[in-house]
């Protein structure tokens, strides 16, 4: 029976601990950690993700300065806003939801984050940082992968692994911190010959390419340990449903062909993606910690 690697409990887990962290640290900090999450425009899954994370916040005590910005708004004056949120004393993490209007240059944005504001990682200057293996933000989604791989206590040294994915928010970080724990790391992307021969050579699979099912039987080996980033939205093929079953979300992953072979995989939905958020809570408590005086007592949880 495969070991099912319980996302949404763990990050429950992890938020209870920031919430102690927090109500700990109020006294001398003298004010409650704040994160600025920008969104742009109206893409309705930037919505409901900015949602969670809004959500997140409140349930542990960090103060949320939302920005929710036109469509039409320029670089000009979204570097601006960026700045703003900077200089702004009580904001000790910045995220920018991702993607973008396709007039707005996001590595261009993303450079002009404070890196010592960056709720996500994607300061190049952060991740820099993880390149040379020092401390600082992480991106949240590997981060929230390492957590659930540590949590379940799957070794990862001298392990095989391959990331499917190649992107700065997943595929890259994740290939660079699987290494940072002595796996041995190959990235596939689109152009790579023969998926499925190089994947089965793999104990450890991250599958981060954002195509509904491109992972089956035919890419996995007995015993591996497959982790499924992706996240889609589909019409469920059932017939006579209510509204609110018309659609169903599954990841990257075929899980129904490969549940009974591997040794381990994380489902979609309640695996990577209650991580994602919960790490992004972890970089802006650590931040605060770190831009408070306080002692840093969480940095265990980020990779
Ligand atoms: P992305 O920027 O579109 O990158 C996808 C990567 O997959 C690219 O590197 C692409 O290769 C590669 N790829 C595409 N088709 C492939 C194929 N047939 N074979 C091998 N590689 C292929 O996506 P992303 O932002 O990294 O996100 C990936 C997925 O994770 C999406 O479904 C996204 O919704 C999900 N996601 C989930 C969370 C969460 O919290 N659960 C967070 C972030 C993202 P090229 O570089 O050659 O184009």
């Amino acid at each position: 029976m495969a070991n099912i690697l319980d996302g949404k409990k763990l990050a429950q887990e992890i938020e209870l601990i920031l919430q102690q962290t927090i109500e700990s640290g109020l006294e001398v900090a003298k004010r409650s950690p704040g994160l600025a999450v920008i969104r742009v425009g109206n893409d309705p899954a930037s919505g409901v993700y900015v949602n969670y994370k809004e959500k997140a916040c409140q349930r542990i005590g960090v103060k949320s300065f939302a920005k929710h910005l036109k469509e039409d708004i320029s670089l000009e004056e979204l570097i601006e806003i960026i700045k703003g949120l900077n200089d702004e004393d009580k904001v000790d993490g910045i995220l920018l939801q991702l993607p973008l209007p396709s007039h707005l240059n996001e590595a261009c944005l993303l450079s002009r984050i404070n890196p010592d504001k960056d709720a996500d990682g994607l300061h190049p200057l952060n991740l820099g940082l993880l390149i040379k293996g020092e401390k600082g933000p992480r991106s949240c989604t590997p981060a929230g992968v390492m957590a659930l791989l540590k949590r379940n206590h799957i070794e990862i040294e001298g392990k095989r692994a391959v990331v499917v994915g190649r992107s700065i928010l997943v595929g890259k970080p994740m290939a660079l911190m699987l290494e940072a724990a002595n796996a041995t790391v190959t990235i596939a992307h689109s152009r790579t010959k023969d998926l499925p021969s190089l994947t089965r050579e793999a104990d450890l699979i991250v599958v981060a390419a954002g195509k509904p099912y491109l992972i089956g039987e035919e890419h996995i080996r007995e015993n591996s340990i497959v982790i499924d980033v992706g996240i889609h939205r589909l019409p469920s093929v059932k017939k006579n449903l209510q509204k609110s079953e018309k659609t169903k979300l599954c990841g990257d992953v075929k899980i129904f062909e490969i549940e009974n072979k591997v040794a381990a995989y994380s489902p979609v939905p309640g695996g990577v993606g209650p991580m994602t958020v919960t790490m992004l809570l972890a970089n802006t408590v650590d931040r605060w910690q770190k831009h408070c005086g306080l002692p840093l007592t969480i940095s265990h949880l980020l990779p």
